[in-house]
């Protein structure tokens, strides 16, 4: 009988220690955490995104700043605002909501944000510290994904990991988070070949493709623990889904996560998290407090 994991049970437990340390770290160093969010545009996901991530913040207190600006800013003036708050000493972690227009590139924005206040973990001295296993900011989704398997005590050593995709903020990075916990792990990507042959294999699998219900039963192993990271409607009821066909694939499975409710609630328990790290060492830096 699988364990459906509530990321959603995870998140909420993770806030409620988080709001008994904001007001420790208030005393300690005489203010909270600030995070500023920047959003471009009207994009409704990128809005309900945006909301999700100001509503944590108010939940555990702390400090949260949304920049709003309309879709035709020019890229110039868009980083002339990332400058500003990398020079804010009350701002602790920088976020800009992606997508961006296309006339903004994206890179040049990301590369703008200070590594030390780059909260989502995207900045190339965030991944590469990832990579190089040295101090920094982990992406929000990956770290999620393995708070998710601490907190039912998977074990991670030695097992045959399989992720598909290989994105950036999510394939790649959670990839090397669980070969740094001894997995031995294989990417799987739209050029790969008997994919079904491979994910049968794996002891844990990450599903990080986007498209609906990709993960059928028959690409499982029995006993499998499957992590959904997807975020897709299900075309034929318009319902929010995840890239595993959830109902077909449960029961062949020791634990799986179910979207909604499963990978979501922790990413953005992770930003929280990103942000409290981002003040604490912002803090200690200066060391006058
Ligand atoms: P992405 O950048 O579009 O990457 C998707 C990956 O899936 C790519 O590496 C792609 O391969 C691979 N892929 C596509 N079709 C495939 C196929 N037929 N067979 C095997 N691999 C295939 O997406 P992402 O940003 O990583 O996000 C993935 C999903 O997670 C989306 O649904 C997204 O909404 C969701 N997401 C959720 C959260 C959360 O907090 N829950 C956070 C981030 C993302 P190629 O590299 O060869 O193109």
């Amino acid at each position: 009988m699988a364990i459906v994991i509530s990321g959603k049970e995870l998140a909420k437990n993770k806030r409620d220690e988080m709001k008994n340390l904001v007001p420790e770290l208030e005393e300690k160093y005489g203010r909270r955490p600030n995070l500023a969010v920047i959003l471009v545009g009207e994009d409704v996901g990128s809005k309900s995104y945006v909301a999700g991530k100001e509503k944590a913040c108010f939940e555990i207190g702390i400090g949260n700043t949304t920049i709003r600006k309309p879709r035709d800013i020019s890229e110039e003036d868009l980083l002339s605002i990332i400058d500003e708050l990398n020079n804010d000493d009350n701002v602790d972690g920088i976020l800009v909501q992606l997508p961006l227009p296309k006339h903004i590139d994206e890179t040049l924005v990301i590369n703008r944000i200070l590594p030390s206040k780059d909260v989502d973990g995207f900045h190339p001295q965030n991944v590469a510290s990832l990579y190089l296993k040295q101090p920094g900011t982990i992406p929000c989704t990956p770290r999620g994904i393995i708070e998710i398997l601490d907190s039912e005590n998977i074990e991670i050593e030695g097992k045959r990991a399989v992720v598909i995709g290989r994105s950036n903020i999510v394939g790649l990075p959670i990839s090397k988070l669980l070969l740094d916990r001894n997995a031995t792990v294989t990417i799987c990507h739209s050029r790969t070949k008997n994919i079904a042959e491979i994910t049968k294999e794996a002891d844990i699998l990450i599903a990080a493709v986007g498209k609906p219900l990709f993960v059928k039963a028959d690409m499982v192993k029995e006993g499998a623990v499957v992590i959904d990271v997807g975020v897709n409607r299900n075309l034929e009821t318009n319902k929010l889904c995840g890239d595993v066909d959830f109902d077909n694939v449960c029961d062949k499975t020791s634990y799986i996560t179910k979207v909604p409710g499963g990978v979501g609630p922790m990413t953005i328990t992770c930003l929280l998290e990103n942000t409290i790290e981002c003040f604490i060492r912002h803090m200690e830096a200066k060391n006058d407090w």
